[in-house]
C-alpha cells in the first residue's frame, strides 16, 4: 500500500514536472522490488551462480528461467542426432519436465543415406529433417541452434559461444567425426563423409571429376582424373566405392563423347586384412567378391602413408588419382568438460551401466560419443539403433528420478548389421543369420524405412526406397 502510494505520487511529480529524476525514483523502487523474484527464476539452486566470460552472452540464460518458475526440471540435450532426438521424443509432454535441446544444425541428418547423397542417388533434402518441425507441438521442449564448447559439471551450465544454459539433467549426444589419426593436413585433399556439406563437397568432386577428364587431352592427367581411391573398408567406404563404381558403369554410360566413364578406376584401400571387418569371414569376402565384379579394385593390408593433391602414397607407390575420399577412422566428438571426465582411445566417454557419467547420476552421454560395456571388453556399437536405444533410456531413467522410482538396467536390442555394394547388393548379418545379394539389400531398404519413420517426418522418402537407387540416374546431373 505504501509503496503503491509513493509510487504514484512520483508519477504525478513526473507528469506534472517532467523531471526525470523522479521517473528515475519510480524505476529504482520497481528493481528494488523485483530483484529477490529475478533472483528466484534465475536461480541456480543455491550453488554460486556461473559466469560467462563475455557477459553480453547472457539473452539464452534467461530461456530456462521461464520454465525455472515452474519448478520444472531444467534437461538439456546437446545433440539432435538419432540419441538426442529420441531422448527428446521420450521426453515429450511429460509433466515435471522442461527439455532444451542445442544442436549447432538445424536438421537431424539420416547419415546411414548420406553416400546416396555423395554419388547424387538422392538430394540434400531427402535425408534430413529440420528438428523444429519434429517439436512444432510439443511445448515443453525448446529447440536452441548453437554450438556447446563444454560443460561445467560443478555449476551445471552447458557453454559456448552465444550460448550459457543451467541444467538439472544433462544428455550429451554430439556423435563422432572424423579422425585422420594426427594427419589433419589430408582433409582438404581427402574429406570425410559426416554432415550433409561433405556429401554435397564429394558428390561435386565426383561429377566434375568427370568433366575434367572429358576436356583433358592429356592421358595421364585425364586417367588420374579418372581415378577415384576411398580409404577405408568399413560400411562407409563400401558403400561410397560400389556407388561410385556404380553410377560410373550405369548412370553415366552414353553421356560423354571424349570418355568412357565405365573406365573410371575405383580403388578401395584398407590397412586391415579384410573389408567390412565387423562382419563375420564369409560375409567379408562375399562383400568384397561383389565389389569386384562391380569394378571396384579392393587393396587390404595397404596402409596409407601420404595424401596430397596429387593423390595417395601407400608403401613405395603412389597412386594419382584426382579424388581421394576418407571413410577410414571416427573418433568422439570433444566438449572442455571440468572436471574432466574419463573417455577411451576413441575419444568417447566412459560411461557407467546407465550411461550416466562416473559421479555425476545426472549427467548422460549416449550414442556415438559414448564408452558403454555391453559384455566385459565389448562396447555398444557406434551404430543407429544403438544411439536411439541409449537415448530413449536416458530419458527413461531421468523420468524414473523425478518419480522416485529407482533406475533400471539397460539391456541392448541387437538388430544386426548391414552394408550396402552398389544399387543391388548388400550383406546383413543378425545373430547367426546371414543374408547376401538382392534379399539383404531388400533388407537394407526395410532397415532404413525403419530408422527413417522413427526419426520421423520422412515416410514419403521411406516409401520410395526402392527409387532410392533408381534415382541415380536421373541426380546424378544435379550437383
Ligand atoms: C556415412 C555413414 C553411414 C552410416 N551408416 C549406418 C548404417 O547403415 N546403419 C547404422 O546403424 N548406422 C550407420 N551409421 C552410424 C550412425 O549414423 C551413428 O551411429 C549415429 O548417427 C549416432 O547417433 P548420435 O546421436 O550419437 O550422433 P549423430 O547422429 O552424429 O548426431 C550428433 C548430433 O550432435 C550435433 N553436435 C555435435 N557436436 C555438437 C556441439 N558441440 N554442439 C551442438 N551440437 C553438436 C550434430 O550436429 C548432430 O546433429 C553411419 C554413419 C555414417 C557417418
Amino acid at each position: 500500500m505504501f509503496i503503491s502510494v509513493y509510487l504514484w505520487l512520483h508519477f504525478v511529480q513526473f507528469m506534472q514536472t517532467k523531471n526525470l529524476a523522479s521517473l528515475g525514483r519510480i524505476f529504482g523502487i520497481v528493481v528494488r522490488i523485483t530483484a529477490p523474484i529475478r533472483r528466484w527464476t534465475g536461480s541456480t539452486g543455491g550453488r554460486a551462480p556461473y559466469r560467462h566470460p563475455q557477459r553480453q552472452l547472457r539473452r539464452l540464460m534467461r530461456l530456462e528461467r521461464p520454465a525455472r518458475a515452474t519448478g520444472k526440471k531444467i534437461v538439456v540435450i546437446v545433440g539432435g542426432g538419432f540419441a538426442g532426438l529420441n531422448a527428446a521424443k521420450q521426453l515429450a509432454n511429460a509433466p515435471g519436465v522442461h527439455v532444451i535441446l542445442v544442436d549447432q544444425r538445424n536438421h537431424h541428418l539420416f547419415q546411414p543415406l548420406l553416400y546416396q547423397v555423395a554419388t547424387a542417388g538422392l538430394n540434400p533434402a531427402d535425408i534430413a529433417v529440420p528438428i523444429r518441425a519434429q517439436f512444432r507441438h510439443v511445448p515443453n521442449i525448446d529447440i536452441h541452434l548453437g554450438r556447446v564448447e563444454g560443460v561445467n559439471l560443478q555449476q551445471r551450465v552447458v557453454f559456448g559461444g552465444e550460448l550459457e544454459i543451467g541444467y538439472d539433467y544433462l544428455v550429451l549426444a554430439c556423435g563422432a567425426r572424423h579422425s585422420y589419426f594426427g594427419h589433419t593436413e589430408w582433409e582438404d585433399f581427402a574429406p570425410g563423409l559426416k554432415t550433409l556439406e561433405q556429401a554435397t563437397e564429394i558428390r561435386r568432386r565426383i561429377l566434375s571429376a568427370f568433366e575434367l577428364a572429358e576436356n583433358e587431352i592429356d592421358p595421364d592427367r585425364q586417367k588420374a582424373f579418372l581415378t577415384f581411391v576411398v580409404v577405408g573398408a568399413g560400411p562407409t567406404g563400401v558403400e561410397l566405392a560400389g556407388a561410385i563404381a556404380d553410377i560410373s558403369r550405369t548412370a553415366m554410360r552414353g553421356d560423354f563423347r571424349r570418355i568412357d566413364p565405365a573406365q573410371a578406376r575405383v580403388v578401395l584401400v584398407e590397412a586391415g586384412p579384410r573389408v567390412l571387418a565387423f562382419f563375420s569371414e564369409l560375409l567379408s569376402e562375399r562383400a568384397k567378391r561383389d565389389l569386384v565384379e562391380l569394378g571396384v579394385e579392393v587393396w587390404t593390408g595397404s596402409q596409407v602413408e601420404r595424401i596430397d593433391a596429387d593423390g595417395v602414397t601407400i608403401g613405395s607407390q603412389k597412386l594419382l588419382a584426382h579424388s581421394v575420399f576418407w571413410a577410414a577412422g571416427v573418433e568422439a566428438a570433444r566438449l572442455r568438460i571440468q572436471p574432466p571426465v574419463e573417455t577411451d582411445r576413441a575419444g568417447r566417454i566412459k560411461v557407467t551401466g546407465d550411461f550416466s557419467v562416473p559421479g555425476q547420476p545426472n549427467v548422460f552421454v549416449v550414442g556415438d560419443m559414448a564408452s558403454f560395456e555391453i559384455a566385459p571388453g565389448k562396447l555398444l556399437p557406434g551404430l543407429a539403433p544403438a544411439a536411439i536405444q541409449g537415448g530413449r533410456y536416458a530419458a527413461a531413467m531421468i523420468l524414473r528420478d523425478i518419480d522416485h522410482q529407482p533406475r533400471t538396467l539397460f539391456s541392448y536390442r541387437d538388430k544386426g548389421q548391414m552394408a550396402t555394394i552398389g544399387k543391388s547388393r548388400a550383406i546383413a548379418e543378425k545373430g547367426r543369420l546371414a543374408l547376401t545379394g538382392r534379399a539383404a539389400s531388400r533388407g537394407s531398404g526395410s532397415c532404413a524405412t525403419e530408422l527413417m519413420r522413427r526419426v520421423g517426418g520422412q515416410e514419403e522418402n521411406a516409401s520410395a526406397e526402392p527409387a532410392v537407387s533408381g534415382r541415380s540416374a536421373r541426380n546424378w546431373h544435379a550437383a
